[in-house]
């Protein structure tokens, strides 16, 4: 078992300053800068403070700057950092609250100015809903790169705009805003590229691709931004068509006409072919399923 200098830069919320905490702490192979810290809390100092939950990057809430790079603890392992000394900090961009936990305020007050969720105008399907919306698979394959975000932040983080300009609605806001966008399900193109369309919006970004970079999902936020600045340009230069927006699916036919009988029955076809094979197989002993 190696051993290994764990170094805390921690916000101290009394004398509103950072004060460096150390410690040494065995580590074995698989262990996680995650585990590293709960190792100390539970066997040097009870004092030290961050913020984690699932422990196997879902949940986006221990993204931690480790040896000077934003990543999450529950999926960076220690020995895989190939050094002797990890370097803990809060996420950069973010006012610390303690130790190593950011405030994540701003970030969701972002969030909430490009509207993260669809936008229709059949108000009264939305509200008692009847049937699904039909998408493409190639109408899935527009967005959902963009819909695996977790929301860690630690684009944010990694991002030069945000260091330098508190307003500007970052990677995280700017490619949540594209997926919305970019999904024929929603109908509010206008509105979005509205909002993107601002000095704080897709032309703060100056493209340092650091958001994509640190992202743990493969988000590409970079990517949506420049995919706005495309469609802001359509547009200005008279080539924006509109996209086609999704359609409820037809309604069911009735029971008695329906192809396929009640929900948990096996289509006709299928008994029919399972006789068939069951026969060629003289599985069948007399001319019935059992
Ligand atoms: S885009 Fe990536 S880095 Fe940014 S919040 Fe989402 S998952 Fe985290």
């Amino acid at each position: 078992m190696d051993k290994v200098r764990f170094k805390l830069r921690r916000w101290d919320p009394e004398r509103k300053t950072y004060q460096t905490s150390e410690y040494e702490i065995p580590v074995r192979r698989g262990m996680t800068v995650l585990d590293g810290l709960i190792w100390i809390k539970e066997n040097i100092d009870r004092t030290v403070s961050y913020r984690a939950s699932c422990r196997m990057g879902l949940c986006g809430s221990c993204g931690m700057v480790i040896n000077g790079k934003p990543m999450l603890a529950c999926e960076t392992q220690i020995l895989h950092l190939e050094s002797n000394n990890v370097t803990v900090e809060p996420l950069y961009n973010y006012e610390p609250i303690k130790d190593l936990v950011a405030d994540f305020h701003q970030f969701f007050e972002k969030q909430r100015t490009i509207k993260p969720y669809l936008i229709r105008e059949d108000v009264e399907e939305q509200i008692n809903p009847t049937r699904e919306y039909i998408q493409s698979p190639e109408e899935w394959n527009l967005y959902i790169q963009f819909a695996m975000c977790i929301t860690c932040g630690l684009c944010y983080s990694a991002c030069p705009t945000t260091a330098t300009d508190p307003k500007y609605l970052g990677p995280q806001a700017l490619m949540n805003l594209y997926r919305f966008f970019a999904d024929s399900r929603d109908q509010a193109e206008h509105l979005r590229l509205e909002i993107a369309d601002q000095v704080d919006g897709v032309w703060g970004c100056h493209l340092a691709t650091g958001c994509s970079e640190v992202c743990p999902k493969g988000v590409d936020p970079a990517l949506a931004i420049q995919l706005l600045r495309k469609e802001l340009l359509k547009r200005s230069l008279k080539l924006y068509r509109g996209k086609k927006i999704s359609e409820l699916a037809p309604p069911l036919p009735p029971r008695n006409k329906s192809p396929y009988r009640a929900f948990g029955e096996a289509p006709e076809f299928t008994i029919e072919k399972a006789e068939e094979k069951a026969r060629e197989f003289n599985i069948l002993k007399d001319d019935r399923v059992r």
